[in-house]
């Protein structure tokens, strides 16, 4: 009872970026305006795969795409942070808990070289075609049963009920001592509601996160505010 669980968002958190509108700011702006219009009319991870599939068919290829992936800004110090907890630590759990996507997520890490400090990458579903489509689906498949969320979360996935999932599968929260969440939007604020008096949720200032913890509260968990990676950084080198 002496493991201890970290838990990063991606964009915004574990990354300087968000992956969704980064990839389209980078290759072809008048979607990523396109975008910003429809966000409203189509949920998320459709309107990504849709735009997706557009970009294919005006031949963007795979190697134009996992190279925008690649120079996304990613902060020196967060690589440093987790393989030095890593390596100190080799039974720390790190976990991705991310609204982006799985060939978004694996790209930029096998880039920087830390894929493999890993445990787990729960993220929407996504898959190369032969042709170089990148083809984008939601976590939960809409055809079939939806979660059950009351909290906010966009129907592509509840971050709280796969926060649950993984920690009873790995024996349930008596199994750790100690879980950190590191995020900045408004969707994790659902997975904090299931953290402990002795965990702790390190929330991004100035993002969304900071803002419903203050306006909706009831945590049990301590929250620390924290601006750049150094700073998340100094608290991972004391675990
Ligand atoms: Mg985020
Ligand atoms: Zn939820």
């Amino acid at each position: 009872m002496s493991r201890k669980l970290v838990t990063f968002d991606f964009d915004w958190s574990l990354s300087e970026q968000d992956t969704d509108r980064w990839v389209f700011e980078v290759l072809d702006p008048i979607k990523r305006r396109q975008m910003k219009s429809l966000k409203s009319s189509i949920q998320w991870t459709d309107l990504v795969a849709l735009k997706m599939k557009e970009l294919h068919d005006d031949g963007k290829s795979r190697e134009e795409i996992e190279n925008a992936l690649k120079v996304m800004p990613f902060h020196p110090a967060m690589k440093r942070a987790l393989e030095n907890l890593k390596h100190r630590n080799p039974d720390v759990d790190l976990v991705i808990l991310s609204n982006s996507n799985e060939v978004y997520i694996r790209t930029i890490l096998q880039d920087k070289k830390i894929l493999h400090l890993f445990d787990a990458i729960i993220t929407n579903k996504a898959e190369w075609s032969s042709s170089g489509c990148l083809n984008v689906s939601r976590r939960v498949d809409p055809n079939g049963p939806q979660h059950g969320c009351s909290v906010g979360c966009s129907p592509n996935m509840c971050k709280g009920e796969e926060l649950e999932s993984y920690v009873a599968a790995k024996g349930g929260w008596d199994a750790y001592n100690q879980v950190f969440y590191v995020g900045d939007g408004g969707n994790d604020y659902c997975p904090l509601l299931h953290l402990r008096s002795q965990d702790t949720a390190l929330a991004r200032y100035p993002r969304p996160l900071i803002n419903r913890i203050e306006k909706e509260g009831n945590l049990k968990c301590s929250v620390v505010k924290w601006v750049g990676a150094w700073e998340v950084e100094e608290i991972l080198d004391k675990l």
